[in-house]
């Protein structure tokens, strides 16, 4: 593999040379018989990892893209956006750019989203759809998606969209037990593909939203991603590298099984909120509510920033935690 530093980041995360390889196969052309063997090859696992019996979707956009979309394919006029963190806060005001009315259930970071709290808002009969982000990178909250589900399930008429970002595959997420209308999640997180391409599913509901929702575009029309995927195929040309990525990673996750894989993450997980007490350090994520698939430190110590910096070469940062 060619030199390089490592990526110690939440996200891109490092690009193993078995992905990378798969990565740069030949391109095929995506209206041909090959392009529709490969998606329909890996269509069954997807829908296993989703769980879920609804189409999933490949789209050549990062995360935020299909944020975006179930914005614009799904909200009619209210959406409630359920907020905890960096990555949730923004979707309320991705919402009112797309011209919706959103409002905000804030919680402070670090906390997590109560499902009563989102039972008395929905109570108002204001709302038609809900944003909610199931693991908050930024805070390294993961929010309790049974029981917010649970309140969901009192209102059928409204639409729960969830990212799933850095806790799919990572962690057990089944969409149609859970009554998830549109989940989505990104390739450069929990899946450790490189970024630029996402996976959603939506529910019949968000079909039917679709179809009343006049300014959805064109580029992520959900209906015209049903469309396509019926003869596995995506509306547009998308990025056949990662298509190609995917199915190796499938192959890897499906090889270690599942529940493994569950475990594994778990595992890691608890080694590494055990060096974050052993250190003395503190968890940014309230108790109860951390996440399992990612770790958020307090700078308790107040360590100099530099040691944490992302952008610091590898050596500097050794050299620097040395010191
Ligand atoms: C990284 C991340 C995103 C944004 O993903 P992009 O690929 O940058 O669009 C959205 N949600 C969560 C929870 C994330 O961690």
């Amino acid at each position: 593999m060619t030199p390089h530093d490592k990526l110690f980041i939440p996200g891109p995360v490092e690009v193993s040379e078995k992905t990378l390889a798969a990565f740069a196969r030949p391109v095929i052309g995506h209206r041909g018989e090959a392009f529709k063997n490969l998606y329909q090859e890996i269509h069954p696992r997807l829908q296993e990892l989703f769980g879920t019996k609804q189409p999933v979707f490949l789209s050549t956009s990062s995360a935020w893209g299909v944020m975006e979309a179930a914005i614009r394919n799904i909200v009619r006029k209210r959406v409630l956006c359920c907020m905890c963190g960096a990555f949730s806060d923004k979707w309320l005001d991705v919402a009112r750019r797309c011209g919706k009315q959103a409002e905000p259930l804030q919680v402070e970071w670090g906390r997590h989203i109560d499902h009563a709290v989102i039972d008395a808002r929905l109570a108002s009969g204001q709302f038609d759809s809900v944003t909610l982000i199931h693991n908050e990178t930024s805070t390294g909250v993961m929010n309790p998606l049974p029981e917010i589900c649970c309140v969901l399930a009192k209102y059928p008429d409204i639409a729960l969209i969830v990212d799933t970002v850095s806790s799919f595959s990572a962690t057990p997420i089944s969409m149609d037990a859970l009554g998830i209308d549109v989940m989505l999640t990104g390739s450069q997180k929990a899946l450790a593909l490189p970024p630029g391409f996402s996976l959603f599913s939506a529910s019949e509901l968000a079909f039917g939203r679709a179809s009343e929702n006049e300014n959805r575009g064109y580029y992520f029309d959900f209906l015209e991603f049903k469309k396509q995927q019926s003869e596995f195929m995506t509306p547009s040309t998308p990025s056949i590298g990662h298509v190609y990525a995917l199915q190796s990673k499938l192959d890897e996750i499906f090889a270690e099984e599942l529940e493994n894989r569950f475990a594994r993450h778990k595992r890691t997980n608890a080694l590494v909120q055990d060096w974050v007490q052993r250190r003395g350090f503190e968890f940014f994520a309230e108790e109860n509510f951390r996440s399992t698939t990612l770790t958020c430190v307090k700078n308790n110590r107040g360590i100099a920033d530099a040691r944490f910096t992302p952008e610091a070469s590898p050596r500097h940062r050794r050299r620097l935690w040395k010191n």
